[in-house]
């Protein structure tokens, strides 16, 4: 694919405050207005945050665990992890999206049985480049698709920077068959077009990672019909 200037980021943040947001926000959902293409996307992307929760969950509680979900959307991720009592700091380049991550907190995270109710994640508008602190662990689900490789390996040492134990990343993998339902457009349907999607090898998201000391410990797939997804824990070496 070939790849553009600087504007890339300003064209997906202004994607994501207005079309991509209502799109977004749909799919996300729950709601019964969904096309049969994104109710597939819905399923897979659900199977990936439900992963990514168990992979975060495989190594022992997460109370008091600080988490960094960078690029959260709508907070499907985000409002799990404070559910489990981790210490969240929910951040998205679009205002509209850390807006409804925030909306939908405030509904879900009411006290439980116990009278205890789960911290509020901490919400915060900004580009993951800008982001600083340390974290035990630091997640970015289903954000490298914005990223050219030449962009994405910086990305990722940013973000393995901020994390102390473990970072999780998901990515749209560079198969010959998701190549082709991309050139199709059936991946990009209707506006949402609007935006460029990067593929990645795992090849070469494992070369970034080595680059900075860090090495792959577990991996999964979720494929669906419409949706592709490689998970990846990574840790220190
Ligand atoms: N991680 C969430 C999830 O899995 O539910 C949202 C995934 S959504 C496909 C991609 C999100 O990444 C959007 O909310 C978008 O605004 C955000 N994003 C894209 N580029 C970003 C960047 N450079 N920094 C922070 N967020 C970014």
């Amino acid at each position: 694919a070939e790849e553009v200037g600087g504007d890339d980021k300003e064209v997906v943040r202004e994607y994501f405050n207005n079309n991509g947001f209502q799109r977004w926000k749909k799919i996300y959902g729950d709601t019964d207005d969904v096309n049969r293409v994104q109710r597939d996307i819905r399923l897979g992307h659900s199977k990936t945050v439900e992963n990514a929760l168990q992979m975060l969950k495989d190594e022992g509680s997460l109370q008091g665990v600080t988490i960094c979900d960078a690029g959260c959307g709508t907070g499907s991720l985000s409002i799990p992890l404070a559910k489990e009592g981790a210490i969240v700091c929910a951040s998205d380049i679009s205002a509209a999206m850390v807006a409804e991550a925030e909306k939908l907190a405030k509904e879900q995270l009411v006290s439980s049985e116990n009278g205890v109710s789960p911290a509020m994640p901490k919400f915060v508008v900004s580009d993951l480049e800008s982001l600083d602190g340390l974290y035990d662990t630091v997640v970015c689900l289903d954000v490298m698709i914005h990223y050219p490789q030449s962009k994405a390996d910086g990305m990722i040492a940013h973000l393995a920077s901020l994390a102390e134990k473990r970072l999780i990343l998901s990515f749209a993998p560079k198969t010959f068959y998701y190549d082709a339902l991309k050139r199709v457009g059936e991946l990009f349907p209707g506006p949402s077009k609007a935006t460029r999607a990067y593929l990645h090898s795992e090849a070469d998201v494992e070369r970034a990672l080595r680059k900075v000391g860090w090495t792959i410990k577990k991996k999964g797939l979720i494929a669906t019909q419409f949706y592709f997804a490689k998970l990846i824990e990574a840790v220190p070496m």
